[in-house]
């Protein structure tokens, strides 16, 4: 995919080393104004990586030691490690699996006085239940936070992520469907003053240089990564509709395969397709089959979080009961997808497939 953009990408590095200015420039201000614009927000920061997005959200908007934070049992370890470096706990809510995302009828039962937040993650690049989460958090006070790292530009009830809650995280890493050339991330929010907050927070808690009015982090996308990330956004939109086009061609050849669990894509909701996820009993074999046949898959994720040494002694305290999200790890795959594969490409992975479950 960086093939067809290395002239651009080499004219920018020289362009960006001539200027001399690496930290907090023109490429940066001009990516957070096109990135918020493409999200139909009014606020974009650009950060280090999507960590530290989600970690200087909650931050920002007051989080501390001993509260709680709703988070989907099976998502990216990086959305509990945020909540966990503010000295918060992460409490997990299964998905629905049928889109894999959290489950909002599961999160009232997790819900006491200790707890502040729900982080809503959109993933495999589709959209959580919003409005239902919303509402939830509305009735209980509750600030919600869209992990969006998964899911640039990918719409709910016809309207962009980024923008369906108090702030949202992005990541920028490279194999996320806007990648930089290395580490990057975002924020959006519509607040004014939790972007003015943010934006003294990634940046030593500076607004005016040495005046530090908060213990900020250096958490800041550099002049580079956002030249690059400039160049690849003014292409996203026809990425995610290749995604989707490869999306169609696999749900369509794949359609009644016995023991092959589709994705499915709620009423309200428009995947961009990060991912696209199968479930079936025979995922190790079937994946070795596919290896034999030169189609690299991969798992998304092997360890949920609540299993992984990280939260071992969390996983003791709450003794969770997380089975269903258990046994899902030993059952997802994750089918070749991106700008890279062509739909010829999808019809051979799906020939390969149909041989598997036929034997
Ligand atoms: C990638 C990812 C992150 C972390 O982003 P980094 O830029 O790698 O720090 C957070 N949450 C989810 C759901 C992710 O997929």
């Amino acid at each position: 995919m960086h093939g067809a953009l290395r002239k651009q990408f080499l004219e920018k590095t020289s362009e960006v080393i001539d200027k001399s200015n690496f930290i907090l420039g023109d490429e940066l201000e001009n990516f957070e104004k096109y990135f918020a614009h493409f999200c139909g927000v009014k606020f974009c920061l650009g950060v280090a990586n999507g960590l530290d997005a989600l970690v200087l959200i909650l931050r920002a908007l007051g989080l501390q030691a001993g509260d709680e934070v709703i988070v989907p049992s099976n998502t990216f370890i990086a959305t509990w490690l945020a909540v966990s470096q503010v000295g918060a706990i992460p409490i997990p809510v299964e998905p629905d699996f049928s889109t894999y995302n959290i489950d909002p009828d599961k999160i009232k039962a997790k819900i006491n006085s200790r707890t502040k937040a729900i982080i809503a993650v959109h993933l495999y690049g589709q959209v959580a239940e919003m409005t239902a989460i919303n509402k939830i958090a509305a009735e209980h006070n509750l600030l919600v936070i869209e992990d969006a790292a998964q899911s640039h530009g990918a719409r709910y009830d016809g309207r962009r992520c980024g923008g369906l809650a108090h702030a949202a995280a992005f990541s920028f890493y490279p194999g996320k469907n806007l990648g930089a050339l290395g580490d990057g991330g975002a924020i959006t929010t519509n607040d004014p003053s939790l972007f003015e907050k943010l934006k003294k927070l990634r940046n030593y808690g500076s607004s005016q240089k040495y005046h530090h009015d908060e213990q900020g982090m250096n958490s800041r996308l550099d002049e580079l990564q956002a030249a690059y990330l400039n160049i690849k956004l003014e292409h996203l939109s026809d990425w995610s509709a290749h995604r989707q086009l490869l999306a169609n061609a696999y749900l369509k050849n794949l359609e009644g395969v016995r023991e092959l669990h589709l994705p499915q894509i709620a009423r309200n909701s428009e995947s961009v397709w990060h991912l696209f996820v199968i479930r079936t009993q025979r995922r190790d074999e079937l994946q070795k089959y596919l290896q034999s046949r030169s189609i690299a898959t991969l798992i998304h994720y092997p360890i949920p979080p609540h299993e992984s040494g990280a939260y071992k002694s969390l996983a003791v305290s709450q003794s969770y009961n997380l089975s269903e999200t258990s046994a899902a790890a030993k059952e997802v795959l994750s089918l070749p997808i991106g700008p890279h594969i062509s739909v010829d490409d999808v019809e051979y992975v799906c020939l390969a497939i149909k041989d598997f479950f036929k034997k």
